[in-house]
């Protein structure tokens, strides 16, 4: 018998339309001592079985459901998971030709806490709640079996696993160390991926459907790309026959890797710069220089990691944008960007409004841009959408 949690009454109307996370404020007993990320059953104040899903004894988030149905949590239950979530990557790569994409997006494939991206023949996992921490060997056994072909690391190095009462870990899984580049392909371009020590698992596979929407808008243009990371949009701007691609980052090691992707697709290297560079200070360099672009494309790192932290990320992002406006020829397009799930698409659209203001531009949208594909969002669990962005033309 699993430890039981009931809940407060009224506080099983989520669990009812199958959102995953259980609070702690909703819960009225626990029966029985369930350990760090134990499997427990939910009941609703009546005693009604509602799910089985992982404790979290130091989160808010005090219970993550794995299942809506009474089954076992174990080998059998992850192979399912995988399997449900590998047919829609299949499509997305045979589509999209990938070699690289995220097979587990978390709470969105029905894995709370659990991320596995797949680079070529390495699957990299970062594990984020107790409850993932407790059935690593049953994750790990299940990736085994279905992909005996792949090697698999551990990248959870982050620091939400602090809230969970779990210590970063990195390391090998399974099978061998991943070399210092693995090469994967998106849409035609090769990207080299550092698995070890670039950021998250290794690359911003969220970003891949904006990176190909921007290649439209790139012909013949001189390009700026803040925030390039390994190339990105850097890349694409290539591939879309850019006249002159401005990459700028303040990581020297992600420069480094996307002057040798550049060099690695064949493209004509000499048409890319890469900066090293704090963006905002730079943007105020060329807006006080008179520089002027065609395409300025706009991608920064999550602002707002807390609701404490929405107002000052505001501010950041009205701020790049509104440089980015400065420096856009008239006519120009700003691609920009926010991965803040906080930030909603109303709230980022009206940043972008109060931008122009500032900026005294004519601001139109005229393209939406979501997280790519092999981060779906879930109909039970809205929160899985983050990524956002817009094309505006620059008037
Ligand atoms: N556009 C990229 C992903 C960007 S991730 C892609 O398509 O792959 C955000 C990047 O911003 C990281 O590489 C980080 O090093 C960089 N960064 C963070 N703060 C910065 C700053 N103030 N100036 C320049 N780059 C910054």
């Amino acid at each position: 018998m699993n430890p039981s949690v009931y809940l407060v009454k009224g506080r099983e109307k989520s669990l009812r339309r199958r959102h995953p996370w259980v609070f702690s404020r909703g819960i009225q007993r626990v029966e029985g001592k369930p350990s760090l990320g134990q499997t427990v059953d939910v009941y609703d104040h009546q005693g009604q079985w509602l799910a089985r899903g992982a404790f979290s004894p130091n989160s808010q988030i005090r219970v993550r459901v794995w299942s809506f149905e009474q089954e076992d949590i174990n080998v059998e239950f992850f192979k399912k998971r995988l399997q449900q979530a590998q047919g829609l990557r299949e499509t997305l790569a045979a589509r999209d030709g990938l070699t690289g994409y995220r097979l587990i997006a978390a709470e969105s494939d029905g894995l709370p806490g659990i991320t596995i991206d797949r680079y070529e023949n390495f699957l990299v996992c970062q594990l984020l709640s107790a409850g993932a921490e407790a059935q690593k060997d049953n994750l790990v056994a299940a990736m085994v079996e279905l992909y005996p072909e792949c090697s698999i690391y551990e990248r959870s190095d982050v620091s939400v696993r602090k809230k969970e009462g779990l210590k970063e870990r990195t390391g090998v899984l399974h099978g061998e160390m991943p070399p210092a580049s693995v090469v994967i392909e998106e849409n035609g371009v090769k990207i080299s991926v550092d698995i070890t020590g670039g950021h998250k698992t290794g690359f911003y596979l969220d970003q891949r459907d904006s990176r190909e929407a921007s290649v439209k808008y790139v012909n013949g243009k001189r390009v700026l790309n803040c925030f390039c990371y390994t190339g990105g949009f850097g890349l694409y701007a290539l591939k879309g026959n850019a006249a002159e691609v401005i990459n700028v980052d303040v990581s020297q090691p992600a420069l480094d890797i996307a002057k040798a992707n550049a060099e690695m697709n064949s493209f004509d290297v000499s048409k890319a710069q890469f900066v090293n560079a704090d963006v905002f200070k730079l943007l105020r360099e060329f807006r006080d220089a008179g520089e002027k672009f065609d395409v300025v494309i706009m991608d920064p790192p999550k602002f707002a990691e807390s609701k404490a932290q929405l107002t000052g990320a505001c501010r950041g992002y009205k701020d790049i944008n509104m440089l980015a406006m400065q420096i856009l020829k008239p006519g120009g397009t700003l691609l920009t960007y926010s991965c803040s799930g906080l930030m909603d698409n109303a709230l980022f659209q009206k940043i972008i409004a109060d931008a122009a203001l500032d900026a005294h531009r004519d601001v139109q949208f005229i393209e939406r841009f979501e997280q790519a594909a092999d981060h779906p969002i879930d109909s039970a669990y809205p929160e899985g959408f983050y990524l956002k962005g817009f094309a505006c033309y620059v008037k």
